[in-house]
C-alpha cells in the first residue's frame, strides 16, 4: 500500500512536471508562501533496507533547494516573521521557512553548514526527552530490529504471525506491516511495550539510539545561539496527542515548552505536533496548542500558505521535503502547490 501510494506520488509529480500543469495552476495554488518539512540531513547511506529513507535528505538535495527558492526570489523567514507576515497581511513578497523535526544532531552537522551558505534561517522542534537522553525513537528500534532478524514473530490480533525478513523486500513488507499494526495500536504505552519485546528479542539497544541520534541539552543550547536558529518545541515524549486525555496532551505541549525555556533560557513560541497527521492531530490539538501559548503549530498535512492560514496559526501545513524524491527536477512543482493541491483535492485550508 505504501509502495503504491508512493508510486502514485511520484508518477503525480512528474506528469506535473512533464506537462508543464504546475505553471498553470500556479496562480491559483501557490499561495503566500511555503513551510518546508525536513528532519533528518545527512549523506546518503547505501543500505538496501532503508524504510524510514523518507525522513532524511542529502545536504545537496537542501542546497538545491535553497538555491531554487533563491533564483525564484522567494524570501526564507523565521517562523516568528512568516506569523508577522500572515498576521498584518503583508504579502508583497513570497516566503519560505524550513522546519527541522526532533532535534537530530545531523541538523547540527550537515543542515546549519547549508543554510549558512545562504543565510537562511531555520527552526528546529526539540523533544525534551530526546535532548534528556532518555527518548524513545521507536520507529528507528524497529527498523534495526527488523534489520538484524532473519524472521519475526508478533501476536496481532491475538494470532502469533510469523513475517519472514531475510532479504532486504521481506524486511520492507514486515516493516509496513509492523509499522501499519503499531500505530493503530490502542495507546502509546502499547507501541512502546511492542517495540521494546522486539528490540529485546533481537538484540537492539534500543535505549543507546536517543543519543546516538538527538542534540543533548549541552549541544541545543550551543546550536541555539547560531543566529541563523530558533528552537521549538515538539512535545515531552513525541507520542500521538490525539490518543492522550486533554489533561496528558496539554501536560506533553506545556511542559515541554517550560522544559526547553527553561534550559536554553529564551522563550519559545513555536510547536511541532508529533506525526501531525489527521490522526495525531486535530481540532482538539489545534485549541491546545493555542491554550498552550503557542504562536503557531505545524502540522504534517501537506499544504502551502495561504492568506486565510492566518485564520488556523495553530493548524499550519507543510510541503515535505521527502528523502525518497530528492530530485530537482520536482522543486518548481512543490513550490508551485500543485503537487499538494492535487494531494488535498484543491481544497486550501486543511484544519478540520
Ligand atoms: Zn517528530
Amino acid at each position: 500500500m505504501k509502495q503504491l501510494r508512493s508510486t502514485v506520488i511520484r508518477a503525480g509529480l512528474e506528469a506535473l512536471y512533464y506537462s508543464g500543469a504546475h505553471l498553470l495552476l500556479r496562480p491559483l495554488f501557490a499561495g503566500v508562501g511555503a513551510i518546508f518539512m525536513l528532519h533528518h540531513v545527512r549523506p546518503r547511506d547505501g543500505r538496501p533496507f532503508q524504510p524510514n529513507h523518507h525522513l532524511e535528505i542529502e545536504p545537496s538535495f537542501l542546497r538545491a533547494t535553497l538555491a531554487h527558492l533563491r533564483a525564484h526570489d522567494i524570501d526564507i523567514v523565521t517562523m516568528d516573521e512568516a506569523h508577522r507576515r500572515l498576521v498584518e497581511k503583508d504579502f508583497a513578497r513570497r516566503f519560505a521557512c524550513f522546519t527541522l523535526d526532533d532535534g537530530y544532531r545531523d541538523n547540527r552537522d550537515h543542515a546549519l553548514p547549508v543554510f549558512r551558505e545562504f543565510d537562511a534561517p531555520c527552526i528546529v522542534y526539540a523533544v525534551s526527552d530526546f535532548a534528556d537522553g532518555t527518548g524513545r525513537l521507536w520507529w528507528v528500534a524497529l527498523e534495526r530490529a527488523v534489520a538484524k532478524a532473519s524472521a519475526i514473530e508478533v501476536e496481532i490480533g491475538g494470532r502469533t504471525t510469523r513475517m519472514e525478513t531475510g532479504t532486504a523486500a521481506e524486511k520492507q513488507a514486515a516493516f509496513d506491516r509492523l509499522h501499519d499494526w503499531l500505530r493503530a495500536l490502542p495507546s502509546e504505552h502499547d507501541v512502546l511495550r511492542e517495540v521494546a519485546a522486539l528490540c529485546a528479542r533481537h538484540g537492539v539497544d534500543e535505549s543507546a539510539i536517543c543519543r546516538e541520534l538527538c542534540m543533548s541539552w549541552d549541544e541545543l543550547k550551543a546550536f541555539a545561539g547560531d543566529p541563523l536558529v530558533t528552537i521549538g518545541a515538539h512535545t515531552i515524549t513525541h507520542p500521538n496527542l490525539a490518543k492522550q486525555s486533554e489533561q496528558v496532551a496539554l501536560n506533553e505541549l506545556k511542559t515541554s515548552r517550560e522544559r526547553i525555556e527553561a534550559a536554553l533560557g529564551r522563550g519559545v513560541l513555536h510547536l511541532a505536533y508529533p506525526y501531525g497527521d489527521r490522526i495525531a492531530a486535530g481540532p482538539r490539538e489545534f485549541a491546545l496548542a493555542k491554550a498552550a501559548g503557542f504562536k503557531t503549530a505545524v502540522t504534517t498535512r501537506p499544504g502551502m500558505l495561504f492568506p486565510e492560514s492566518a485564520d488556523h496559526m495553530t493548524a499550519l501545513q507543510r510541503v515535505s521535503l521527502n528523502g525518497n524524491y530528492q530530485d530537482e527536477r520536482i522543486l518548481p512543482v512543490l513550490t508551485s502547490g500543485a503537487a499538494t493541491a492535487m494531494w488535498n483535492g484543491f481544497r486550501r485550508i486543511d484544519a478540520a
